[in-house]
């Protein structure tokens, strides 16, 4: 036994060998479509490394198996051939928990949402109300659009808070009360019966604005989030940056002000302590009524209102303050504003480019740019089936590709 497949791994898959790097380049070719949703040969030899001719002959053996789909398409007024990945070859289910309300989405493999809904739930209150009710609607959700419950890979999963990457729980339990030592990835794995991958709102954001949105064609992005809280997503080279504690993108604690108000972290002068809803609001109640929202200031501002302009404006200024620390670390390219504050548009993206200009240097401010996003509350959801197909490998794609390659020697 111990022989054969010593012999087996020296003839098929040792390093370097034909067979594996036939695999490899497969591979390559699927993680490329995978997450561009679809792309020519031409755009897929240019980000994999690999020639024209072997992208050629890889598509047509995917196209064979039943990964891949080809359809005709034109680049620059030229014939193409553009690849995605078959519609039919799975399903992957976007789940996210805001702090308000709860939002699924169905996609495939070839990045179409075939079904979306939201529901308003006050996800703070228990956890198992909140699992409950989405493992109703993911149910609901797959029995109306006809989909075989087989089909689906994986399950994404959005939490409005940072999680522990060892333990997989929640790591701030100030944020959630009603889910201190829920482990959600095990929870909602055990109700549906699939792999569930978890992340925090603004990881989800920056992936859904990266996939479908306003980081689209950008390998380096930061996604800034504005709740009751201020967090932001990193993208770097493509990929979400976590840190090894799940901790990366805490924007919100960022030291503006060493004698300013005290945060919930327990510092003073956090950015987020001139920006989140919970410290900006008050500012204004006096004057706006004390059920004034975040999204009423927002509203008033558009309007006119000078008040509201005014501390939107600071919000603003503050953000790029923000901002300017992160360029000056991470040199991103592009810098989406996700959350209802986007909805203000130059009110706000103005104040922060000119606190980028004012305090990055010059070099890193120049390159960026600084978007709303474009996707809205969508974003976190449509996110989520990102994290599915950056997360699920390309083994179970591959099967109808490489029906012998054994799970062992991958
Ligand atoms: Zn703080």
């Amino acid at each position: 036994m111990l022989e054969n497949m010593a012999g087996v791994g020296e003839s098929m898959e040792t390093p370097g060998s034909q067979t594996s790097l036939h695999r490899a380049n497969l591979e390559r070719v699927v993680r490329a479509v995978r997450m561009a949703g679809s792309l020519t040969q031409a755009e897929i030899a240019r980000s994999t490394g690999l020639s024209a001719a072997t992208v050629s002959n890889i598509v047509r053996e995917l196209k064979e198996g039943g990964t891949v789909e080809v359809t005709p398409t034109s680049a620059g007024g030229r014939r193409a051939r553009s690849v995605s990945l078959s519609g039919d070859a799975g399903i992957v289910i976007g789940v996210d928990f805001g702090h308000t309300h709860l939002r699924v989405a169905i996609g495939n493999l070839a990045h179409q949402v075939l079904a979306e809904e939201s529901e308003p739930l006050d996800v703070d209150a228990s956890s198992a109300h909140g699992f409950g009710r989405a493992e109703q609607l993911v149910n609901r959700l797959v029995e109306t659009t006809g989909i075989a419950p087989g089909k689906v890979i994986g399950v994404g999963l959005g939490v409005p808070g940072p999680i522990d990457v060892e333990s997989g729980t929640l790591g701030s339990t100030s944020i959630l009360p009603g889910w201190t030592g829920i482990n959600p990835g095990q929870e909602l794995a055990g109700r549906l019966g699939v792999p569930v991958y978890v992340d925090n709102d603004a990881n989800l954001g920056a992936l859904g604005e990266l996939v479908w949105g306003a980081g689209r064609g950008v390998k380096d992005l930061a996604y800034i989030k504005v709740a009751s809280g201020v967090g932001a997503g990193l993208v770097i080279d493509g990929h979400i940056y976590r840190g090894p504690g799940g901790t990366a993108g805490e924007i919100g604690h960022i030291t503006l002000d060493e004698s300013g108000p005290v945060c919930r972290c327990g510092n003073r002068g956090c950015l987020e302590t001139f920006a989140a809803a919970r410290y900006v609001l008050p500012l204004l109640r006096p004057s706006h009524g004390a059920d004034l929202t975040m999204d009423r200031v927002v509203q008033l501002a558009r309007e006119g209102d000078p008040g509201c302009r005014r501390v939107i404006g600071d919000v603003g200024r503050h953000i790029g303050s923000g901002v300017a620390n992160l360029c000056n670390l991470l040199n991103p390219s592009r810098v989406v504003l996700g959350g209802s504050l986007a909805e203000a548009g130059e009110l706000v993206l103005g104040p922060i480019r000119d606190s980028v200009s004012r305090y990055a240097i010059p070099s890193a401010a120049r390159q960026l740019s600084v978007l709303p996003g474009a996707l809205g509350g969508r974003a976190e959801v449509l996110g989520a089936l990102a994290l599915v197909l950056s997360e699920m490998g390309d083994s179970t794609l591959l099967e109808s590709t490489l029906p012998t390659a054994s799970p062992a020697f991958t």
